[in-house]
């Protein structure tokens, strides 16, 4: 039996406050969302699917060389056409022989995506990432970001046991015009209730499973109320709904809200440590005990328990049930109760709703197939020992920068933790162009000096700080690099490492 062999997590470190939008704007238009995750100026779809396949690929159980397909459903694709997968196969370091699919244009797209991947024969590798967009003034307020990626395969610690699907037309529940960034819908709420909670008590209603013995629900959840109203025709009980609810704390992540609902439901972390938890889970009518002494004082979501957890997608007019046994440790899940919080004007500026002026042109420039070339450098820190003297060269190429012999590098990834040995803010007005635009929505930003912990020797480059106040890093800080959006050139964006602090 095919299901998730190992799971990951990421949300933006940013956290608005309900509070804050309700102060903005006299009402917040987030019924039962305390606060939301805030992608940083840097982030989008693909930075947060690059996270949460990192965390998901540092499993043992998996071996990223063998991963036979790669799927990625977003809606808020970095461009309306461009490259998507290669840009993550790339940055991931996957085989470039993986099959690729990417599904876009709803919300169930996790679905269609993970069904893939369940088709499939082999590890396959599925990342749902999105931060999708809506007008400031009502649309926007519950909308959220996140990523959730899994690992499939044969003989995993969580099988899916069944997929049921149902397909209706729905029209105007939640669309977006061609062209259009602004997720809109008709606003007609009792009609859009009933059409979701029709087509999730179809889906639900088909899967292997008994509703009433589900220990957590990972519903459609548009808005906090919304997965309880729409399983309002099923015996699933409202601890389950609970259970596998995100949207509380990180809004509404449009495909990717239901993917880490379902990976918080299945977490189990803490049971693993605990040793009476799967005697415990064997005994069915103990669940609720079990949750409550387990868990006392935690987060809504309890570690998995006895009976299975289902995620319940909709979106385009289709829902699609998945129900799922056993559980699994998900790296990076505790990013869903973490966070910094940020007033509204700051959350304005990281989404780019307000950007003063324009930014001149000019400046630095590299050149596309010079970009190209470092990729390697850029995503993987692929280091090179020089074979004359043993000494190490960043980036691997040209003459050796210790002996100065022109040689063939022995190339290897450098690890991607180290410490900051130098640095520099670049405050207001001193940004080169191409970053002036991040420095406009970001403010000012540092620039360090890395030293990765490399054991081979030493490995230095230059490199932006980010998710973290300038004025708050030091010389000796620790750093771990991350994949983020350096800037757009020629209207392409390019990515690349940046390093945030580890502590
Ligand atoms: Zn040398």
């Amino acid at each position: 039996m095919r299901g998730i062999a190992a799971a990951g997590a990421y949300v933006p470190r940013f956290r608005l406050p309900a509070e804050e939008l309700a102060s903005a704007w006299g009402t917040s238009h987030a019924s039962g969302i305390r606060r939301k995750a805030v992608p940083a100026v840097d982030e989008d779809a693909l930075t947060m699917a690059v996270e949460a396949a990192e965390r998901a690929l540092s499993s043992d159980a998996v071996d990223r060389d063998e991963l036979t397909l790669t799927a990625v459903a977003t809606t808020t694709p970095p461009a309306e056409e461009g490259e998507l997968l290669p840009r993550l196969v790339r940055a991931l370091a996957l085989p470039k022989s993986v099959e690729t699919a990417t599904v876009g244009g709803h919300t169930a797209a996790g679905a269609e995506a993970l069904s893939r991947a369940l088709d499939a024969e082999g590890p396959a590798l599925v990342v749902v990432a999105d931060c999708p967009e809506g007008d400031p003034a009502e649309g926007d307020h519950p909308l959220g970001a996140g990523a959730a990626a899994f690992v499939v395969d044969d003989d995993p610690s969580a099988p899916v046991t069944g997929t049921a699907w149902h397909t209706e037309e729905t029209p105007g529940v939640r669309f977006r015009e061609r062209g259009g960034e602004e997720v809109d819908s008709l606003g007609v709420t009792t009609y859009q209730r009933n059409a979701v909670r029709e087509a999730v008590t179809d889906a639900v209603s088909s899967l292997p499973v008994d509703p009433a013995d589900v220990d957590a629900a990972a519903v459609h959840q548009p808005d906090g109320r919304f997965p309880y109203r729409a399983t309002a025709d099923l015996p699933v009980s409202n601890e389950a709904v609970s259970a596998g609810t995100v949207v509380d704390r990180i809004g509404d992540a449009g495909a990717a809200t239901v993917p880490l609902g379902l990976l918080a439901a299945l977490d189990d972390a803490d049971a693993a440590l605990d040793g009476d938890a799967e005697s415990d889970a064997n005994a069915e009518s103990d669940t609720d005990a079990e949750s409550d002494a387990d868990d006392a004082g935690d987060v809504e979501n309890e570690p998995n328990g006895a009976g299975p957890s289902i995620a319940a997608f909709f979106g385009g007019g289709t829902a699609v049930a998945v129900a799922v046994e056993g559980g699994l440790a998900v790296e990076g899940i505790a990013d869903l109760d973490g966070g910094a919080t940020i007033d509204y004007v700051s959350y304005l500026r990281e989404r780019g709703y307000v950007v003063d002026g324009e930014v001149a042109g000019g400046g630095a420039h590299v050149s596309l197939p010079n970009w190209r070339r470092s990729l390697d450098q850029r995503y993987r820190l692929v280091a090179g020992v020089c074979p004359e003297c043993g000494s190490v060269s960043f980036p691997p190429e040209g003459a050796c920068q210790s002996c100065r012999s022109r040689v063939e590098f022995t190339e290897f990834e450098a690890p991607r933790t180290g410490t900051v040995r130098a640095l520099t803010v670049i405050g207001q007005g001193g940004a080169p162009p191409e970053f002036a635009e991040l420095q406009q929505r970001d403010g000012a930003y540092a620039v360090a000096i890395v030293e990765l912990d490399a054991d081979a020797g030493r490995v230095r480059l230059p490199a932006q700080i980010t998710d973290a106040d300038p004025g708050d890093v030091a010389v000796g800080d620790e750093v771990r690099a991350t994949v983020r959006r350096i800037y757009e050139q020629e209207g392409v964006p390019r990515y690349g490492v940046k390093f945030e602090p580890t502590a």
